[in-house]
């Protein structure tokens, strides 16, 4: 028999949705056209396109206009600052551009960033985000100089779950533009919220938007940046023009249609699905800390995202902790990233001051849509076990 084995890793990626699936298929096999062939093969996969074109403009209140498809959220995120900084290139300003971001941002956009400064093509704040790991408004305001072009701010951190206040930034970005000559421009990464939170652009004021369909039942290899009219912004990638000119190569369209699916029903499960995970989360939260002795968990207790808890467990290393509860057949994440070769510490840990020797015992755990009752407490007490043994290993 084969064993049991439970997920509880969605931050890292979903599995698909059957009826998203089941909708893609056949645009592998009998309708393969591709989008830029006049034929009928080409029409039939260009209308599929327009029409995932269409659900993502409706999920994020926009124009279908404004929706570049891409790769996925790194590709989005490269393009985002990348693409904005570069449209700044040729002005005769004595400073360069100036980016304001966060020290947690996923890794995509703080070596955007790090390469734009590398280049000098950009200077960029990386803001603190506090114990609590949430930027502060009045840090960015501070932060604003007549040379500031973009802010670009997450929604939902990946790993330790917490909400930015994404609508308040917003506001005060459009306050401050009133004066100013030179607009700033507001992205936000929104990768890990579309699940979970409002996200419609004109709500949250932003100018760009950047999702991955591979985080919200989707399939890997497609997502999406929303670009807001007239908003400054040049490709990064050359060749033949697709996606208004921003985004060259040949459109994944089974892919794409997966994105547009996976909108779709997010838009219709959001409200049903954030309830009943965070009752699952909450239960998850309060028997660890309960049951577990040297636990701690890591950002705000209440402004994170519903699927989302992630710890420290002292005196234990969160490598040990992983692999120990994936022979239980239970699959989480650890920022104590010395699988990836990286000595260091996650620099999201780092970013809310977690001391170094504390973040090794960090472990992330991450619910979904299929996640069950059982398998919260059968993980739960894997989770027990396994702490138990190693902490009696290192003799703590
Ligand atoms: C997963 C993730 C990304 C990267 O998305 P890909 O589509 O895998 O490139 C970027 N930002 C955040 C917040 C993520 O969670």
């Amino acid at each position: 028999m084969k064993k049991k084995r439970i997920y509880l890793d969605y931050a890292a990626t979903t599995p698909v949705d059957p009826q998203v699936f089941s909708d893609m298929r056949p645009y592998f096999t009998e309708k393969f056209g591709n989008p830029m062939s006049i034929h009928s093969f080409g029409r039939e996969a260009s209308d599929a396109l327009e029409k995932a074109r269409q659900s993502a403009a409706l999920f994020f209140g926009c124009d279908p206009g404004e929706i570049v498809f891409t790769s996925g959220a790194t590709e989005s995120n490269n393009l985002a600052i990348k693409g904005t900084i570069i449209a700044q290139a040729n002005h005769k300003s004595d400073c360069k551009p100036h980016i304001i971001t966060t020290q947690f941002e996923h890794s995509c956009i703080l070596n955007s960033c790090k390469k734009m400064e590398e280049q000098g093509m950009a200077e960029v704040t990386y803001l603190p985000v506090g114990k609590e790991g949430i930027v502060k408004i009045k840090d960015i305001e501070d932060a604003i100089k007549p040379n500031t072009i973009l802010v670009s701010v997450m929604y939902v951190n990946n790993e330790i779950g917490t909400v930015q206040p994404v609508k308040e930034i917003g506001k005060l970005i459009e306050k401050t533009n009133k004066n100013r000559e030179q607009k700033i421009l507001f992205h936000t990464d929104a990768t890990q919220a579309i699940n979970y939170f409002d996200c419609k652009v004109d709500n949250l004021g932003v100018d760009l938007l950047s999702m991955s369909a591979h985080k919200i039942y989707g399939p890997k290899g497609a997502g999406c940046l929303f670009i807001r009219k007239n908003t400054p912004i040049k490709r990064i990638q050359d060749g033949g023009g697709q996606e208004f000119g921003l985004r060259s190569s040949t459109h994944n369209v089974p892919g794409i249609v997966g994105l547009g699916l996976a909108l779709n029903i997010a838009e219709k499960e959001r409200q049903k699905a954030s309830k009943i995970v965070e009752k699952l989360r909450d239960h998850l939260i309060s028997r660890i800390m309960k049951e577990i002795k040297g636990v701690k968990l890591n950002g705000s207790r209440l402004k994170r995202s519903p699927n989302n808890a992630n710890f420290i467990f002292q005196n234990v290393e969160g490598e040990g902790l992983l692999l120990g509860l994936d022979i239980e057949g239970v699959a989480v994440s650890t920022g104590s990233a010395c699988s990836s070769g990286d000595l260091r510490p996650s620099h999201v840990l780092m970013a809310i001051g977690i001391p170094e020797e504390e973040s090794h015992g960090s472990l992330r755990i991450t619910l979904g849509k299929y996640t069950t009752k059982y398998e919260i407490d059968y993980a739960i007490n894997a989770l027990k076990e396994v702490v138990a043994r190693l902490r009696k290993i290192a003799g703590k």
